[in-house]
């Protein structure tokens, strides 16, 4: 009795302290962690997995039956019907397809699949191939109608990938998830997308030293997202060829080795690392200069740095690297 009475003692003195509870799972081909402390932290913890397992269900390419997948093995022109997630998602990716000028595109799936990197199966497509599909491989091949929640693409070579967006998107709402249950800190990386609720210390990854890191990042309740072209590449005759793709069908050629962008809204934050990747820092400038709430780091091959938008929470660790502060 007394053992049983001690026991829920502990319990409650838990509680109130506030639980922490941590879990990673493999979901999205990639890591998925997170870390809840305080509040309804195991409830927490249930309902984000839970959501992301219905995210991933909904909207991975390679899943039969998702949303993307229906729409990508969809008859052109034939209408198809989705959620309100892929309806967001695409609407979302659409405007920054736009304001990018075509460098974010997630209707270029097609071509992902030419270069092999969906199933690992990599190779350097011949330049005909990639012409031959490139017109059809754009955002103005997709309709959406909000209206009557259908989407509809107007080629059979025009496939859709959520992934340069997506996992921003699934930070959001676990965090807005975190929060409805009062945890009062949390660190929710999603396959490299991560929020952080409450303040804390995330360091960004090298993207030339493996297992390194680049620099720190002092935050609070924000999001902080890296794009870069040393996780997903394969090296063919003395060449890396790296999988977020440029408008002409091949790895993007910037000069830009990682992009990493904060802010609180952490879709439009993973869409925009994508994009800015994609456009180079001189290219990219404008797009940059529209999110002043944004901060971007933007590491070139050369080793230089440049911090655009500064917040004063950025510490550089490799000091073989050179930092401007774009004002
Ligand atoms: P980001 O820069 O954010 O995005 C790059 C990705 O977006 C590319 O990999 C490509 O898919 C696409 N892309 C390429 N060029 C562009 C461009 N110019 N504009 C916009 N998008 C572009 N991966 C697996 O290996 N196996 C899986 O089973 C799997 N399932 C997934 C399920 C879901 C629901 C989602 C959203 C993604 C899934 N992925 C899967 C993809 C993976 O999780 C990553 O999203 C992807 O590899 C790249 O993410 P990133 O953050 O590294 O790069
Ligand atoms: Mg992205």
């Amino acid at each position: 009795m007394k053992k049983t009475a001690l026991l829920i003692l502990i319990v409650c003195l838990m509680c109130l302290s506030g639980c922490t509870t941590e879990k990673q799972s493999f979901l999205f081909g990639t890591i998925v962690s997170v870390r809840l402390e305080g509040g309804k932290a195991y409830k927490a913890r249930d309902a984000i997995f839970g959501m992301l397992e219905d995210y991933e269900r909904t909207l991975s390419p390679d899943i039969e039956g998702s949303d993307v997948y229906r729409i990508n093995h969809s008859e052109a022109n034939t209408p198809v019907q989705v959620s309100d997630v892929t309806l967001f998602l695409l609407r979302e990716a659409k405007r920054v397809f736009v304001e990018s000028g075509g460098a974010f595109n997630p209707a270029m799936r097609a071509l992902s699949e030419l270069w092999g990197f969906p199933g690992g199966l990599t190779r350097v497509p011949a330049k005909e191939e990639i012409d031959g599909i490139l017109p059809y491989c754009s955002m103005d091949y997709v309709v959406i109608d909000e209206v009557k929640s259908v989407v509809t693409r107007l080629s059979e070579y025009t496939k859709i990938d959520l992934g340069g967006i997506a996992k921003g998107y699934f930070a959001d709402k676990s965090y807005e998830t975190a929060c409805e249950h009062g945890v009062g800190r949390a660190v929710l990386n999603i396959g490299g997308n991560i929020y952080m609720a409450g303040s804390g210390t995330i360091a960004i990854s090298h993207p030339r030293a493996d297992g390194e890191f680049f620099g720190l990042l002092r935050v609070s309740d924000v999001s902080v997202v890296t794009s870069g072209d040393y996780e997903r590449y394969f090296e063919a005759e003395g060449k890396r060829y790296h999988h977020i793709l440029a408008p002409d069908g091949y790895p993007s050629r910037s000069g830009l080795v990682s992009v990493t962008v904060i802010g609180k809204n952490s879709t439009v934050c993973d869409a925009l690392a994508t994009a800015v990747m994609v456009l180079g820092e001189e290219c990219g400038e404008e797009l940059m200069r529209n999110y002043p709430d944004l901060m971007f780091i933007t590491v070139s091959e050369q080793k230089t740095c440049s911090v655009w938008n500064d917040k004063g929470i950025f510490e550089l660790s490799d000091e073989s690297y050179s930092v401007t502060y774009r004002k």
